[in-house]
């Protein structure tokens, strides 16, 4: 059991406390304890019960909860309550702009109890005419709605990365030949379908082999004689496994890898990929593209977009590798709400072969993360010297800042202040409900700042959890272009905002793209991989990405733009 899932069971038994309009005390001490346990670094699990009393916020009732789900992986209180609650009240939970009060009123006053009733209220126009929730609210539930619909059914890529490869460990051993194909292998910011080519003489003998594992369930309807599918439990994403003779393999995996529009894409031979594909089926892709007249592109970027405008004046090899970067800039530290102190992770930064890293705890106005007053910055700097006086050249921390950007798009310190660092990292993190007029002024606002270097997560999405505030890429982009700001590619696999389709927009404006980890621990410096997935899926170029200069190259332009 992992600290986050012993947090989970407590939030979800407050929600469901103030639901169930349990005692307000009570139901304050578990929400208390939530917030506070989220903090904490160390193994809950190995802790004792005085260990846990020590704790902020966490009183004998609580660590008596606390050890129960240890113990027993459940608690009691939350069953009670779940017992209590219909399932569609509890769908209720994941839609944004309504918390327990609300579903209590929807619920309790109205009878409405699942999420298709909910709706209809909502069409209907009864949801605005309850006291405290009007036309906004309504509309919220809505468009939550609408959000949440399309997402069922998908994984973010990380996940779906793991599912994958956990199922290609056990194909693998069964089967000759196995690769992953479809969106994974295009690296697909969302997967609703996890697919893989088998090489085999007998599918009836595959199909027999994938019905004995107990995790996995067929779809006898939707199934053919040569394609098994159906699901493995616990995801709600389509397995999809495709039989074929040896050989023919290379023509089922290139053909099951691309985007139809890709595929018909017509080369100087007068003959589609996939018509080549389909004359040739034994050989390889390079060839593929070769015969039809076409420049060879990466799986990644085979989309059906702008790969063969890109490939006339690029190739594979220009693109972003995890080789090619050479320091990693936006991170957090034990001075904001990181895992790791600072020295830590630098440390481990450079451990991995890198020649700079870039701190960028939280700014002041992030007090729900520890932002740094101003003189924890000063703190921070002094400790960053010691630290590059140890390194002794050959690596360096530069001095970095996430600062917020205010509701106006000022940025969250004083001039003077934002002069003594190397770098300003700007995203928002607040107040994140605005129109597209207003998130656009506001981000241009920051971009014109000439302290800003880096405009952070320019979107504030989460995958398949929230949509980002909605703006104006054109513009946003052409303000960088103009005030000489780069653009982040946030590499965690919840953001990867930048989204990739605005990569090639922004580089044709001259913007310069940073893959930056966002890292809270040590391990978080490996999402780097997704974005340097994604940066590549959007034709990014090792030359246009701001982390693949050299220490002196960077340390020259961070100059060049402090000096302007
Ligand atoms: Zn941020
Ligand atoms: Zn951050």
């Amino acid at each position: 059991m992992t600290n986050t899932e012993i947090i989970d069971i407590l939030e979800l038994t407050a929600k469901l406390m103030e639901l169930h309009d349990v005692d307000a005390f009570k139901t304050r001490s578990f929400q208390a304890a939530a917030f506070n346990l989220d903090k904490i670094s160390e193994d809950l699990t190995k802790m004792s019960f005085p260990e846990l009393l020590k704790l902020p916020g966490v009183g004998k009732s609580v660590a008596g909860k606390v050890l129960q789900i240890i113990e027993t992986g459940r608690l009691q209180d939350l069953d009670d309550l779940l017992a209590q609650t219909p399932e569609g009240v509890l769908e209720m939970f994941r839609i944004k702009g309504i918390g327990a009060k609300k579903i209590r009123v929807i619920w309790r006053d109205f009878g409405i109890d699942t999420i298709r009733d909910l709706r209809l209220a909502c069409e209907s126009g009864e949801i605005a005419k309850i006291k405290g929730f009007g036309e906004k609210t309504q509309q919220a539930i809505l468009e939550s709605l609408a959000f949440l619909e399309n997402q069922s059914g998908k994984l973010r890529m990380d996940k779906a990365e793991a599912l994958s490869n956990m199922l290609l460990d056990v194909f693998e051993r069964e089967f000759s030949r196995v690769e992953v194909a479809g969106q994974i292998r295009r690296k697909s910011e969302e997967v609703d379908t996890v697919q893989y080519i088998v090489s085999t003489s007998d599918p009836v003998a595959a199909f027999e082999f994938l019905n004995g594992l107990s995790y996995l369930e067929q779809n006898e309807i939707d199934s053919s004689p040569f394609i098994w599918r159906g699901q493995a439990s616990g995801y709600d994403v389509q397995v999809e496994i495709i039989t074929t003779p040896s050989d023919r393999f290379e023509s089922q995996l290139f053909t099951h890898s691309a985007a139809e529009k890709h595929l018909t894409t017509i080369g100087a031979s007068g003959r589609t990929l996939l018509q080549t594909s389909r004359a040739f089926p034994a050989e390889a892709e390079e060839a593929v593209y070769e015969r039809a007249g076409l420049p060879f592109i990466v799986p990644e970027m085979r989309e059906g977009g702008f790969e063969f405008d890109w490939a006339q004046t690029h190739s594979p090899g220009d693109l972003v590798t995890w080789d090619a970067l050479r320091g990693i800039l936006h991170n957090h530290s034990t001075y904001s709400d990181g895992k790791h102190s600072l020295e830590q992770m630098a440390t481990y930064c450079r451990d991995l072969g890198f020649s700079y890293f870039g701190i960028a705890d939280h700014s002041q106005s992030a007090t729900y993360a520890k932002g740094l007053e101003p003189y924890r910055v000063q703190q921070q700097h002094e400790e960053i010297d010691r630290l590059n006086a140890q390194f002794g050249g050959k690596f360096k921390i530069l001095k970095g800042i996430e600062s917020d950007i205010l509701g106006d798009g000022s940025l969250d310190y004083s001039d003077d202040l934002l002069a003594t660092f190397d770098y300003v990292v700007a995203s928002v993190h607040s107040n994140l409900s605005m129109t597209s007029e207003k998130a656009t002024a506001r981000l241009i606002n920051a971009i014109q700042n000439p302290y800003t270097t880096i405009l952070g997560h320019p979107t504030g999405r989460l995958l398949l959890a929230r949509a980002g505030y909605p703006i104006d890429y054109k513009a946003v982009i052409d303000a960088c272009a103009q005030h000489g700001v780069v653009i982040e590619i946030n590499a965690s696999p919840w953001r990867l905002d930048l989204d990739w389709r605005w990569i090639q927009y922004a580089v044709n404006q001259g913007v310069m793209l940073s893959i930056n980890p966002d890292a809270h621990e040590m391990p978080g410096f490996h999402d780097m991989h997704y974005g340097v997935a994604v940066a590549r899926k959007g034709g990014l170029t090792k030359s246009m990405t701001f982390n693949a200069l050299s220490l002196n190259e960077i340390e020259a332009h961070l100059q060049k733009r402090r000096r302007q």
